[in-house]
């Protein structure tokens, strides 16, 4: 007897193609207090396939990531016991969760905020009241950004070398550790060596060009890949072009 898997119909179109080739179903973790708002959060994630955890507060956040690791965390900045930013601040200091998606949800409208969040090691933020279909292609964005990628070898700029496919970067040996977002701007930048790109160009390359964020968003990332790679005594490999954008290019100014 030929005994077949169940193939659940379900009536919408598959949008997790693009993320995940024949994986699991992305697990989301959705920290909201506002219980109104993380039931309508998890509703349209799971309509898209995702899977869905909660968490109310920051310390069950902390807990529900310890229990299972999520793809990515939806963190709301305003939180109970545990504010987002920390909550973001203790993931990004475990080895564990350093490189953890996560999508800073914010009801503050001071760009000002939207960057102290990234600088405290978020990927990405969505400013409060946000539109549902913005959300959901934000989150898509970052999974694809973030999804592992297979037998993609290993390229090398000056004392840099890339493993792409176990997403390990390495310079004059010692061990570089990458944000997901960093990762992707150095993997585009090293296949493209020594050209300069604009904000946008880089924003079209590494986040989408479906995608609105903040040109100036490209500096926050730029600044802590720089600080990551840049190690005491090393020359600075990402160059800064005024009025022009960036390139990995190992001459100065
Ligand atoms: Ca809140």
């Amino acid at each position: 007897m030929n005994i077949s898997p169940q193939t659940p119909s379900t009536g919408f179109t598959t949008p997790l193609n693009d993320v995940v080739a024949g994986g699991a179903r992305p697990l989301v973790l959705v920290v909201e207090d506002e219980a109104a708002l993380a039931t309508m959060l998890r509703y349209n994630l799971e309509k898209q396939g995702y899977r869905v955890e909660e968490a109310a507060d920051g310390q069950e956040a902390l807990l529900r990531v310890a229990e299972a690791k999520p793809d990515l965390v939806l963190l709301d900045w305003m939180l109970p016991t545990l504010s987002g930013i920390e909550v973001c601040r203790q993931l990004r200091r475990r080895p564990a969760t350093r490189e953890l998606p996560i999508i800073m949800v914010t009801a503050r409208t001071e760009d000002q905020d939207a960057v102290r969040g990234l600088n405290t090691g978020a990927d990405d933020y969505i400013t409060k009241p946000f539109n549902m279909e913005a959300l959901l292609a934000r989150v898509r964005a970052l999974l694809r950004r973030t999804s592992p990628v297979t037998n993609k070898g290993t390229v090398n700029f000056h004392d840099l070398v890339m493993d792409l496919s176990a997403h390990r970067v390495q310079r004059n040996g010692r061990a570089v550790h990458l944000g997901p977002t960093e990762f992707r701007l150095l993997e585009f930048f090293i296949q493209h060596p020594r050209r300069v790109f604009s904000r946008e160009e880089l924003l079209d390359a590494v986040w989408g060009a479906d995608i609105h964020v903040e040109p100036r968003t490209v500096d926050v990332h730029i600044r802590r890949l720089r600080k990551s790679i840049n190690g005491p005594g090393e020359i600075d490999i990402v160059r800064t072009v005024r009025a022009a954008g960036y390139a990995l290019d190992t001459d100065p100014i």
